[in-house]
């Protein structure tokens, strides 16, 4: 941990999470939340409206998590909050079909032309979980690939290697994973097209899928080289496996049709989470509907969920995409696009050694002068720097994720006002990022 001191003016959170830790382990329902990786008192947020955030001491900060993705509109979009009250209205919750998961399946299928048929579940887990269950079932195969860093959700056979909080925490690999479940699991290094030659000529008919973020943004953002994704593909459909793509983080994000509507490569699965929920639990994954057909009550391939299509989680990711025209895209593109020159401008005045990747909207600073293009090459940034970094964003209004292995994400709702109040919090940011030691 870098030497950082944190000035202790949360006193409510500090409460807060004093009392959370007694009931939950950690004070947190999610990792990443604890300030683990950064350390001091995690805020408790309070209420959000368009890019801010206020938490429980009163204090309000420009947003740059947006919970992780989903809040691409901003905080309490007037029009997704609408469509929630009028859809909790009619009761939340029946157990039956109904026309909001006809609606919402509707939209992603005419948005994203390789998904022909698709199934809701209700998180980014869930969705990576059965898509690989599917692959099996379709393919009669046991093993996966994945990649170094990319994170999946917490799957069992996907936590091996994985981004996002188990890059932040440098686990090796979690207990309670067996060696049964992850013995299937074949991990190679990201962006490396040789690697994944090399798995399929060790295990010839024995991979069922290679599963990929569509573009990685849970070692930071780390976007695939010319050709990679081309390349899986190719490899896949020459060995007779399922080629799974998961936009969780990039799906109706990095543009109308996610990563797919950037780099056109067609995968037979793809996962989504995160955007299509408006703030609630929505996910899904679909593809191809030869393989969707293996999935029940249609084919043998068991999934199923209490709560998958539920109205109210319906209505808002509905509302939400409906609300993401061109128009949003191209207002998301150029705010990041400021952001990321407002923030390298800081960091190289103060002559930090840093490095932005962006994948469309999303992007990520890694204290390095190298491009990071796998894993490793995140490893070795300076993280101790974004410690200091971090600490001096929080303590001027800024909320940026507490770990240096993350994206950050903007909204539409970042405006002028919202860029400015990043803009005067950089300098002092980038001075602590370079007077920062190990
Ligand atoms: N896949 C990717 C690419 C993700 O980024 C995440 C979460 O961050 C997941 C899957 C898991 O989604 P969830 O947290 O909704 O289970």
């Amino acid at each position: 941990m870098a030497c950082v001191s944190f000035p202790y003016d949360a006193p409510v959170s500090q409460t807060l999470f004093d009392r959370a830790s007694l009931v939950t382990p950690g004070g947190v329902n999610s990792p990443v939340r604890a300030f683990r990786a950064v350390g001091g008192t995690p805020r408790f947020m309070v209420s959000g409206t368009g890019p801010y955030l206020t938490d429980a001491d009163g204090r309000e900060y420009v947003d740059l998590v947006c919970s992780w993705g989903p809040m691409i509109l901003g905080h309490s979009h007037p029009e997704v909050i609408a469509a929630v009250q009028e859809a909790v209205a009619r009761g939340t919750s029946f157990g039956t079909p109904g026309e909001g998961e006809v609606a919402l399946a509707e939209e992603i299928v005419a948005r994203v032309e390789p998904v022909e048929q698709v199934r809701l579940v209700s998180s980014g887990t869930e969705a990576t979980m059965s898509a690989i269950r599917l692959a099996r079932g379709f393919t009669g195969r046991a093993k996966i690939v994945k990649f170094a860093g990319c994170y999946h959700g917490h799957v069992d056979a996907l936590l091996a290697a994985a981004g996002s909080g188990v890059a932040t925490f440098g686990l090796p690999d979690t207990p309670g994973v067996t060696g049964a479940q992850a013995g299937d699991t074949i991990v190679v290094p990201y962006n490396d097209l040789d690697a994944v030659r090399a798995a399929f000529a060790a295990q010839p008919g024995e991979i069922a899928c290679v599963i990929t973020e569509a573009s990685p943004g849970n070692m930071g953002v780390v976007p695939p080289l010319d050709g990679f994704n081309a390349g899986l593909k190719e490899i896949c459909a020459a060995n007779g496996a399922l080629y799974i793509s998961d936009e969780v983080m990039t799906g109706f994000r990095t543009s109308k049709a996610g990563w797919f509507g950037v780099d056109g490569v067609r995968p037979d699965l793809m996962t989504f989470g995160k955007v299509m929920g408006g703030g609630f639990p929505a996910a899904a994954f679909g593809g191809r509907a030869d393989v969707m057909a293996h999935l029940a009550p249609v084919g043998p391939v068991y999934q199923a969920g209490t709560l998958s299509g539920n109205p109210v989680a319906t209505a808002a990711g509905l509302a939400q995409l409906r609300l993401l025209d061109d128009a949003a895209y191209t207002k998301l593109d150029a705010v990041s696009a400021e952001l990321r020159g407002l923030v390298s401008g800081a960091l190289a005045k103060e002559g930090v050694a840093h490095t932005v990747q962006a994948a469309s909207n999303m992007f990520s600073v890694f204290f390095t002068d190298r491009p990071v293009r796998d894993y490793e090459d995140a490893k070795r940034q300076e993280a101790f720097r974004f410690t200091a970094f971090f600490h001096s964003m929080l303590a001027q209004g800024v909320y940026l994720p507490p770990s240096a292995f993350e994206s950050w994400f903007v909204s539409t709702a970042h405006d002028t006002r919202a860029v400015e109040r990043i803009a005067a919090a950089l300098p002092a940011a980038a001075r602590a990022a370079s007077e920062a030691t190990a």
